[in-house]
């Protein structure tokens, strides 16, 4: 069995199976200077009956933390 995390949704913890649409974003982190980059993935198509993708609800959701912080 092979198991690997790297077609794993970040936002909704499932994995991402092939044919769907994903995002990939990279991720920062100062912990991991000198390694590779690492990247996070997201789902970019909505599932069924749900009005946003893990994509734009992530990003949604940084706008929000965003928009809270200046306003606090
Ligand atoms: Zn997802």
């Amino acid at each position: 069995m092979i198991v690997c995390c790297a077609n794993q949704c970040a936002y909704c913890g499932s994995s991402i199976v092939s044919g769907q649409r994903w995002v990939r974003e990279k991720i920062y982190d100062p912990a991991l200077n000198g390694s590779a980059p690492s990247y996070h993935r997201y789902h970019a198509e909505p599932f069924a009956l749900q009005e946003g993708s893990c994509w734009e609800k992530y990003q949604m959701e940084q706008e929000m933390a965003r928009t809270t912080a200046y306003a606090g």
